[in-house]
């Protein structure tokens, strides 16, 4: 869970990668970072969201007409400013920044191998490896030295570096993760969505494919393929559209908006409910709540306000204030929800406590019965591929039923999306009728596209630790 971007041509490029940064701030907040430059490469990097870490001074240290830009996922343990990306290093063949989206599941293999044969690694990320890979290629051009690295690593990344005058980015060959193209001016840009190319102006091209390079510099915008020993079907992390992109953006060619949306009309369909009132949990599932209350015919009303001035909270009383922490964020209106029938809407149910806590506080606002309904399948597994769930034990619904599930969040009623009802919503069933033609969704059914080792959630404690 992180976010990526890159420009080349532009004489503003740290600038605007900064602004780019702001519109990818949603996919991490732990830290934020930039390397700018031409030749020479400047980086600036800090823990803390984007508008903290930079101000016009730092900025002002990154000249240069070619940047790359990255926000971090806040991960339990790793927390450290050595792990912020876009990390820069020096090797035999000049400078080269690097800044990833996704988890590599054979990182640590790759680094023990590495260690064992004298590399010292300054970062516990399992990003450093790539640049050690490549440090080791006997090739010139950088281009020819990520590919050759990249058949070594397996698992999800979405990457962007720059490296000798040139601003690189690549998907991995089941793109799991998003990337897109765009032009500014005469420049191109790269990023993890297009909510940043809305905010720069840029004009959005397409996506990075599947196992595509692309290359910028002053010879245009080139594309390679990588070299794949074995076929490698397309596989687009499902839950970009459930929870993780942004609404106003394009992922995988389409709009996150309206992909909840069917998801919310096509849950009204499977798992309606007698209700007076249809409430989103703000803000990622309000376009779902807006299908479902439109199909449903039942009013769609904001029940719960978000504040959007929660960052960490440090001071959790244990006994004075209860639920402190989530009402700390969503507050309910009670002029809305009192002495009705509220259906509530959220696009994921993981561990349960947030819903738990949202049914309480809307019962205590006066509530006469609550029926919640999830725009997603039950949350079964975790993922090994950059989305940040919890090892399996903690997921409510690798153990329980749906009726104790019910039990444990208290509401009237519980109601999930199908695979198959989320998968045709998204146009990814097949002629052959296979579910989910296109895309992961490991999270919720455990079918991993890419093998995992061992697997089992001590594999996942170790896959966690160099998460980005
Ligand atoms: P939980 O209390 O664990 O059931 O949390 C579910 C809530 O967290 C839902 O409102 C989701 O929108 C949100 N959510 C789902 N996945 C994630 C994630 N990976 N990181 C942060 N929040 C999430």
């Amino acid at each position: 869970m992180c976010g990526v971007f890159g420009i080349h041509g532009h004489d503003e490029a740290a600038k605007i990668a900064y602004l780019g940064l702001h519109a990818l701030q949603h996919r991490g907040q732990e830290s934020a970072g930039v390397v700018a430059g031409d030749r020479t490469l400047r980086r600036h990097v800090g823990m803390g969201l984007v508008a903290d870490v930079f101000d016009e001074k730092t900025l002002g240290r990154l000249p240069g007409a070619a940047a790359i830009g990255h926000t971090r996922y806040s991960t339990a343990g790793s927390s450290e400013v050595r792990n912020a990306q876009p990390f820069l290093f020096e090797y035999s063949g000049g400078s080269v920044a690097i800044a990833h989206n996704g988890n590599l599941v054979n990182a640590e293999d790759l680094r023990n191998r590495l260690e064992a044969s004298g590399s010292i690694f300054q970062t516990s990320s399992d990003t450093e490896v790539i640049v050690h890979l490549m440090a080791k290629v006997p090739e010139f051009d950088p281009v020819n030295r990520l590919i050759a690295a990249l058949r070594q690593v397996q698992g999800a990344y979405s990457l962007v570096l720059l490296a000798d005058d040139k601003l690189i980015g690549v998907r991995d060959p089941h793109g799991f993760r998003p990337l897109v193209i765009g032009r500014l001016k005469d420049g191109y840009v790269l990023s993890s969505e297009t909510s940043a190319f809305d905010l720069i102006e840029a004009e959005y091209i397409r996506d990075v494919e599947p196992g595509e390079l692309v290359v910028a510099d002053n010879a245009g915008l080139r594309s390679f393929k990588l070299a794949t020993s074995e076929a490698a079907p397309s596989r687009f992390c499902i839950f970009e559209h459930v929870y993780f992109a942004r609404p106003d953006s394009l992922v995988n060619g389409k709009s996150v908006y309206r992909a909840r949306e069917r998801m919310g009309t096509r849950l009204a369909e499977e798992q309606p409910a007698i209700a007076d009132v249809v409430i989103p949990v703000p803000d990622s599932g309000v376009p779902s709540a807006i299908g479902y209350a439109k199909r449903a015919g039942i009013p769609f009303e904001m029940g719960l306000i978000r504040s959007h001035y929660v960052g960490r909270t440090f001071i959790e009383p244990q006994d004075s204030i209860r639920h402190f922490g989530v009402r700390l964020k969503l507050s309910p209106v009670r002029s809305v929800v009192d002495g009705k029938r509220v259906v509530v809407v959220d696009d994921s149910l993981v561990r349960g406590t947030t819903s738990r806590k949202i049914v309480k506080m809307l019962r205590a606002a006066g509530a006469r019965e609550v029926h919640l309904r999830i725009s997603a399948p039950p949350t079964t597994n975790p993922c090994f591929y950059g989305i940040d769930t919890p090892n399996r034990s903690e997921l409510v619904a690798a153990s329980h039923t749906l009726d104790e599930i019910a039990r444990y969040v208290t509401c009237d009623s519980l109601g999930y999306l199908s695979h198959e009802g989320m998968m045709s919503t998204m146009g990814a069933i097949g002629e052959d009728g296979e579910v989910g033609v296109g895309y992961c969704s490991a999270c919720f059914t455990g079918v991993y596209p890419v093998q995992l080792g061992k697997g089992g959630d001590g594999e996942l404690v170790r896959l966690r630790r160099n998460k980005v």
